[in-house]
């Protein structure tokens, strides 16, 4: 058995080894899924809700635990950790109470002679395939619905973050949840292990959450067998402050859609496109918070981890530098320390014109570039000039950013708000930030079929 290493991207220790999944683990974790399915899937809909109210009880009383193994293996402060959990278990409290809530319909055809009967049943074994960014939530957002429907799972985690992964799926199995019903197959042989699942005919659904670019990979694997899919992809959301807006209500909403997680979020604000009128005074508020940003490993003492890796670290660093060598003024910065982590010193940007490609780009790190604007239709037409459409935010007097709101070509919109995220609501992006949604009934939906009796009458 070959095994792979997880290190804390703070300093570059290594903090595990674990077995490397191979595409027959892969197959042997689909096996275990397709022998339960039968049984979990007929289980009365309220054990699955107290079973699932029980992963949430766990995670709770694991909280400390897994927010430091969080912050161990991907880096993030432990206030950011901390909060992950919460986030991460609150999906099992959401979908234990929506486990028992079944839609269906039943009423005469139009003409009268059959009536019909609309009811769900699951989808099947679902593979599950997450990113490292979010390791508890980017999975629970996914288990949890999956086995709210009935489904059962194999899941993918990052190679980075294996180890949260692996920590709830102990507590699944803690809460009574038989084994095989969840499975998780760490690797890193990603391409390997989610083919072997894309190519078994078992394999009913995939939920992935990742780039754009692996996104469009699985999509046309999911093809040849017309796999039913959900993706959540890549983001650039833009962060908009009219001169109507709060200043104090902005720049705390800037600190958390963009500093949150270090930017290494798919909702980061990505750029910032503030009002003439309010640009010189927000600019000065938000680059005084990021300069007292305290940059280092995850304890009480830090806000802000590392990258979560060296490649990371020199994606961000070139980005900045190429805008800079066109430019852009580093106007603020916080320190960051220098050593084995993968750290970057929070940075706020301005001197950027409305097409600089580094407003393309997701920087997927703690920098805040900002464009000045003066009038809003060649704002929302720079703003909306992408592929990407997941999350925005609005500052402003609220009808006007209500209006402004309703006109963006995004999935989720913070309104006078810097975060969207929220497992009672729809999570999800428009164009190539991703297909269905996580959270709220919908979340859940993506786990069902709809089948229909016609019935003679
Ligand atoms: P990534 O696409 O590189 O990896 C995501 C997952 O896909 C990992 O488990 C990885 O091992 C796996 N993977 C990579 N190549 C694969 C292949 N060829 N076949 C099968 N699986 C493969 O993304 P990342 O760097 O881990 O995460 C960052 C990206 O995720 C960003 O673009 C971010 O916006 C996006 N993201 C989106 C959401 C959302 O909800 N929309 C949430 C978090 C992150």
């Amino acid at each position: 058995m070959s095994v792979f290493t997880v290190e804390n991207p703070a300093t570059g220790q290594v903090i595990a080894e674990i077995a490397d999944g191979t595409p027959a683990d892969a197959v042997a974790a689909v096996d275990a899924a397709a022998e339960r399915l039968p049984e979990w899937s007929a289980l009365a809909p309220r054990t699955r809700s107290e079973l699932l109210t029980r992963v949430r009880e766990l995670m709770l009383r694991d909280a400390g635990d897994l927010a430091r193994l969080i912050a161990r293996e991907n880096g993030k402060s432990l206030a950011d950790a901390r909060g992950e959990v919460t986030y991460a278990a609150e999906f099992f409290r959401w979908y234990a109470e929506e486990a028992v809530r079944p839609h269906g319909e039943y009423g005469p055809s139009p003409a009268g002679g059959t009536r019909t009967i609309v009811t769900h049943r699951p989808v099947g074994v679902a593979a599950l395939v997450t990113p490292w960014n979010f390791p508890a939530a980017m999975a629970t957002r996914k288990i949890a619905p999956a086995l709210a429907a009935g489904c059962t799972v194999v899941l993918k985690p990052a190679a980075e973050t294996p180890l949260t992964a692996l920590a709830i799926a102990r507590l699944i199995t803690e809460a009574g949840i038989p084994d095989g019903v969840v499975t998780v197959v760490p690797t890193t042989d990603a391409a390997g292990v989610v083919t072997a699942w894309l190519e078994d005919p078992r394999v009913r659904k995939i939920s992935f959450t990742g780039s754009t670019g692996v996104g469009r990979l699985l999509l046309r694997q999911a093809a040849d067998r017309v796999v039913n899919t959900s993706m959540e992809l890549g983001g650039n959301a833009p962060f908009i402050v009219t001169a109507s807006a709060d200043l104090g209500a902005a720049v705390e909403g800037a600190m958390l859609a963009k500093f949150r997680n270090g930017g290494q979020a798919c909702t980061a604000a990505n750029r910032f496109y503030v009002h003439a009128d309010v640009a010189a005074e927000f600019t000065a508020r938000l680059g005084a918070r990021v300069e007292a940003l305290r940059v280092g490993p995850a304890d009480d003492g830090h806000d802000i981890g590392p990258l979560i890796s060296a490649r990371a670290l020199t994606g961000v660093t070139r980005l900045v530098d190429d805008a800079v060598a066109r430019g852009a003024v580093i106007a603020h910065r916080a320190p960051a320390p220098a050593g084995a982590g993968h750290f970057y010193p929070p940075t706020v940007l301005t001197g950027l014109g409305a097409d600089d490609p580094l407003l393309a780009e997701e920087i997927f790190g703690p920098v805040a570039p900002i464009v000045v604007w003066d009038h809003l239709a060649g704002l929302l037409a720079a703003v909306d000039n992408t592929e990407y459409g997941l999350a925005a935010y609005v500052f402003a007097e609220l009808a006007e950013a209500l209006r402004i709101a309703e006109s963006l070509d995004a999935g989720m919109v913070g309104v006078n708000r810097g975060l969207v995220s929220d497992p009672s609501a729809p999570f999800g992006g428009v164009k190539q930030s991703g297909l269905g949604r996580e959270g709220a009934r919908a979340g859940l939906e993506e786990y069902l079929e709809t089948q229909y009796f016609s019935v003679a009458w």
